[in-house]
């Protein structure tokens, strides 16, 4: 038996046998089979060269129905590099003389021609060389097993182990009969352990070593309020934790059943509590769950869940749907956030060195219009339908507002010109997620409708501390006083200036941050659908004022840790059990 420690990102706890799946990142290790396995390492790497084969193929005949005749030349160009044997029959060489892995086989050969191609110079041949690239991550995910592959045949309760997950991988766990996930790497706020929230999953990330301690077929349990994984139980320890779980179902079911009370404080404040979430779908949750709308909806999922880039009319029926789902509440639409952990680095033929630093969010957007055009002709014409707002992601300077608007209004142009209705006054707002914006919210909140301060990246550029490296993890703090600075100023701001603000970081489905931020002005938060039982019912114990004078506490001190212990105090006051909760993650 052995308990492993991490970081808890999603509460509950599950127990199940150990499914362990590779990585696919490029970062392909050496080594070596035996000398009498190398036929069948040959014959496994032909098969997944086949079924990559077969997966193209099918992507290239759905994209040429849809007419689109570049994209089905590249997959033709993708299928003769598969069937090219100048770059295969090296690979199967490698294996034979040196007893290598496929994959590294793969990975080395597929690099090497890739290089050869930048050389020659011209952009025709870096572009192939960015396909050749394209094309080594698939076969590598099919050397890999494919996530659904391979949860296909497992049976009984599997937790997976892996040393990262990507957003894609994590959508795909859903599906399966998996009920929890531990990995090496990872943190609270990174958007794997958003996607475990909002799956119901428990997670524990951040372990460090867990692919090397846990062997495939072992029983675990993980504890994702407690952030620990223990692997092997013995039978006492198993039957407690079992116990344990029933406990957090009937507590959890208990919150459920208040989820039609009013989200009303003591002395009658309305606070709006509103879900985040990513597919259209989980809105049936978020009113299960008693909340008023929608205040966040991470539109890139689209991308994250489909091997080929949406099209206009794919992100028009996601949003229809949405707004069908919605009813007329309220519904905040994100404009697409990929980039940094999302999407685009396995796209490019050297990752960004600092991609949390780079070409993400609105100014990936903003640098390709065209797809970005896409979205925005798309939530147009789904305006029509009910009402909508539009947000962007990661606003840094003004202009990048200003240019959105700009965009939307040639397309509503457009849309005239083709009598198509559009709803011709949606709200455009803006997320507060760098300190540049926050330091300008007088400049933003005279520009946009409203502001959502998006907290999960703003600790992380404040605090210069990567929200998805569990080797900062400590340093990563909301409690802050740099950070709780930031916020009080921008709720300041937008309230003076009469436009609506909300918190949709991770702490607003916190009940330790609630008192605090309803203190500092705050009254309307958006988080994951299943945090919003827990965070209703701490509402419906507050009173403002005693919330505005912890505000005031809190504003005097200079260190987190003072910070985090007078919000315990504080909630221990008000609501011990919601204190529980909230200790572990
Ligand atoms: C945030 O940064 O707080 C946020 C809500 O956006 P995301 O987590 O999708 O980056
Ligand atoms: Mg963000």
């Amino acid at each position: 038996m052995e308990a492993i420690k991490g970081i808890g990102v999603s509460s509950g706890i599950a127990i199940g046998r150990a499914l362990k799946l590779s990585e696919v990142d490029g970062r392909v290790q050496f080594r070596t089979v035996e000398a009498k396995n190398v036929s069948t390492e040959i014959a496994r790497m032909d098969r997944c060269l086949q079924e990559a084969k077969d997966q193209i193929v099918r992507m290239r005949n759905k994209i040429t129905l849809r007419g689109d005749d570049s994209a089905a030349r590249i997959f033709d160009f993708h299928l003769e590099l598969l069937g090219d044997s100048t770059l295969i029959q090296p690979i199967r060489d490698d294996i034979q003389r040196e007893c290598v892995i496929a994959e590294y086989a793969v990975a080395e050969n597929f690099k090497k021609f890739a290089d050869q191609l930048r050389k020659m110079g011209s952009e025709m041949f870096v572009q192939k060389a960015i396909d050749v690239i394209d094309l080594e991550r698939r076969v590598l995910s099919h050397l890999a097993g494919r996530t659904t592959d391979r949860l296909a045949g497992v049976k009984g309760p599997v937790v997976v182990i892996a040393h990262e997950l990507t957003p894609s991988q994590t959508v795909e766990l859903h599906r399966a009969h998996v009920v929890a996930f531990a990995t090496d790497g990872g943190g609270l706020t990174g958007h794997t352990s958003i996607l475990a929230r909002a799956l119901g999953l428990p997670a524990v990330v951040g372990c460090t070593k867990v692919t090397i301690d846990v062997e495939d077929g072992d029983t675990l349990i993980v504890d994702g309020d407690g952030g620990v994984v223990i692997v092997r139980p013995d039978d006492a320890l198993l039957a407690r934790y079992q116990l344990l779980a029933r406990e957090g179902q009937q507590r959890q079911r208990a919150l459920r059943s208040d989820a039609g009370q009013p989200s009303i404080t003591r002395d009658g404040m309305p606070i709006t509590l509103l879900g985040n979430i990513e597919f259209p779908d989980e809105i049936d949750a978020v009113m299960e769950n008693g909340g008023a709308g929608v205040g966040l909806y991470r539109t890139e999922f689209l991308y994250l869940a489909s091997e080929v880039a949406p099209t206009e009319d794919d992100h028009y029926e996601s949003y229809r749907r949405a707004i069908e789902l919605s009813h007329g509440r309220q519904l905040i639409i994100r404009t697409l956030d990929l980039g940094a952990d999302k999407y685009t680095q396995v796209h490019l033929v050297e990752a960004e060195r600092n991609p949390f630093l780079g070409l993400r969010s609105i100014r990936f957007c903003l640098a390709n219009p065209e797809m970005f055009k896409t979205q925005l002709r798309a939530l147009l014409r789904a305006s029509a339908h009910g009402p909508i707002k539009i947000m962007l992601p990661l606003v840094t300077h003004v202009m990048e507002l200003r240019q959105t608007k700009m965009i939307l209004n040639d397309l509503g142009e457009e849309l005239d010109e083709e009598n198509i209705p559009f709803d011709r006054n949606i709200p455009i707002g803006i997320m507060v997620e760098t300190p540049a914006a926050a330091l300008m919210a007088r400049v933003f909140a005279n520009e946009a409708r409203f502001l959502s301060i998006g907290t999960n990246d703003l600790v992380q550029y404040t605090l210069a501390v990567d929200r998805g490296n569990e080797r900062v993890a400590g340093l990563y703090n909301a409690a802050n006083p740099a950070v709780l600075m930031l916020i009080k100023s921008i709720v300041r701001t937008a309230r003076h200036v009469g436009i609506d603000v909300s918190v949709c970081g991770e702490i607003a489905g916190q009940p330790l941050f609630i008192p605090l931020l309803l203190g500092m002005g705050v009254r309307t938060l958006s988080m994951s659908p299943g945090q919003i039982p827990a965070v209703k019912r701490v509402v419906r114990g507050l009173e403002i004022e005693q919330c505005e004078s912890l505000a005031r506490r809190v504003g005097s001190f200079d260190s987190d840790r003072q910070v985090l212990s007078c919000l315990r105090d504080e909630l221990r006051r008000i609501d011990p059990e919601a204190l529980a909760g909230s200790e572990g993650g």
